[in-house]
């Protein structure tokens, strides 16, 4: 198949910085749009992929997953899409189509899901490249449509970390008067808190950083726990019905099950790996908890997510960076100084 050559950031070493690298597109297939990308938000799963933590990388890797761009191209068969139409493109770029998650919009699920980056590009025989890039190309299937009315840098964070809240909020049904926690503040975290609290549910930040108290509140939390604060973490045990813990990194989860009321649900969506300390089913048991996973969404919920954000003027809390600034903002994120989500301005690449 012939390819063609574009520009893009990525690194050829867990431990080395991202640097600029051209990469090959494949032509558009009949299925195909080709998108010039505009932005590309910065989540924590990029450095985690960059840097192997979780020993599955291939490399070169070419990092992000929160792209808004401009058609530039289209397949024969292509009808959602024309050129010039503002798209996005999230977390996924291929699935089977035909398992039994795929026929019910779980294609995060499917077994053959591939990765916008890491992924494997069945056309090409090789790994997928994410969006700190020129351009992509994408089956229409897994292309998003951009609500007109929103900024299309601060759209760009819905991609990901919009849909990896968005989908627990909606599988565990969150309403009005649900009680919702929300744990550590950061990409996910923000749009966890505006996207609950745009549910109507009652909404709690716990965080290890009071720095982030007013920028709690300014977001739509109605209360901030410190969990680093005993009597703070005493004062809601049995409380909330969710808990979302976006924390990146191995941490003790114990102490949140204890805040969950009878038949709460704990959702894991940031770390990834064996848990330390163990699990204690002691609370669990004593009242009927759950403590559970999520991945993403599917690209129906991630429509359905784009269109709400469209209604009620939801964006994310940006800083724009350019593309040569991406090491720093990586080191930054380390630090859990985001606020509340890195957006690569792409037309810094052409430079
Ligand atoms: P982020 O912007 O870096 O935010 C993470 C926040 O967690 C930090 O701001 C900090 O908040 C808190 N935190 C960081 N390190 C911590 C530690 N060691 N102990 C306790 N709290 C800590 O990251 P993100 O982009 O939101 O991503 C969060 C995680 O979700 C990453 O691991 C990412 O790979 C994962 N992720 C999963 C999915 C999925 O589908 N499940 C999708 C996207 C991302 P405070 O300062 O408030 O404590
Ligand atoms: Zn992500
Ligand atoms: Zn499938």
């Amino acid at each position: 198949m012939n390819t063609k050559q574009v520009k893009a950031f990525g690194t050829e070493a867990a431990d080395a910085n991202l640097e600029k690298l051209n990469i090959q597109r494949r032509e558009i297939t009949p299925n195909d749009v080709e998108i010039d990308i505009e932005y590309c938000g910065v989540c924590h799963s990029d450095l985690h992929f960059a840097r192997n933590d979780w020993g599955f990388s291939v490399y070169p890797v070419v990092p992000g997953h929160e792209i808004v761009g401009t058609v530039v191209g289209v397949g024969a068969n292509v009808s959602k899409y024309k050129i010039g139409d503002s798209v996005a493109v999230g977390c996924l770029v291929d699935s089977c189509r035909s398992c039994a998650n795929c026929k019910v919009d779980l294609e995060q699920y499917c077994p053959e899901w591939v990765g916008t980056y890491g992924g494997h590009d069945k056309h090409l025989d090789m790994q997928t490249f994410g969006g700190y890039s020129e351009s992509i190309v994408v089956d229409e299937h897994f292309v998003l449509s951009l609500p007109a009315n929103l900024d299309k840098a601060a759209i760009a964070p819905v991609l990901c970390a919009g849909i990896t809240t968005w989908s627990p909020l909606r599988h565990w049904k969150v309403g009005k008067d649900t009680k919702v926690a929300v744990v550590g503040l950061g990409g996910l975290g923000h749009m966890a808190i505006k996207l609950a609290d745009a549910l109507g549910a009652e909404v709690t930040l716990i965080s290890r950083s009071p720095d982030k108290t007013q920028d709690a509140m300014n977001l739509g939390a109605d209360r901030v726990v410190i969990s680093t604060d005993e009597s703070q973490m005493n004062a809601v045990q049995g409380y909330f019905d969710l808990i979302i813990d976006t924390v990146p990194y191995i941490h003790d989860i114990n102490p949140y099950v204890g805040t969950l009321s009878t038949n709460g649900t704990l959702v894991l969506v940031g770390y990834l790996g064996p848990l330390d300390p163990m699990l204690n089913s002691m609370p669990m048991i004593m009242g009927r908890k759950t403590v559970a996973g999520s991945l993403i969404g599917g690209i129906a919920e991630t429509q359905e997510l784009l269109d709400f954000c469209g209604e009620h003027g939801i964006t994310s809390e940006i800083e724009m960076i350019k593309i040569q600034d991406i090491n720093e903002a990586y080191e930054r994120m380390l630090k859990s100084d985001v606020h509340y989500r890195f957006v690569i301005d792409m037309s810094s690449l052409k430079k």
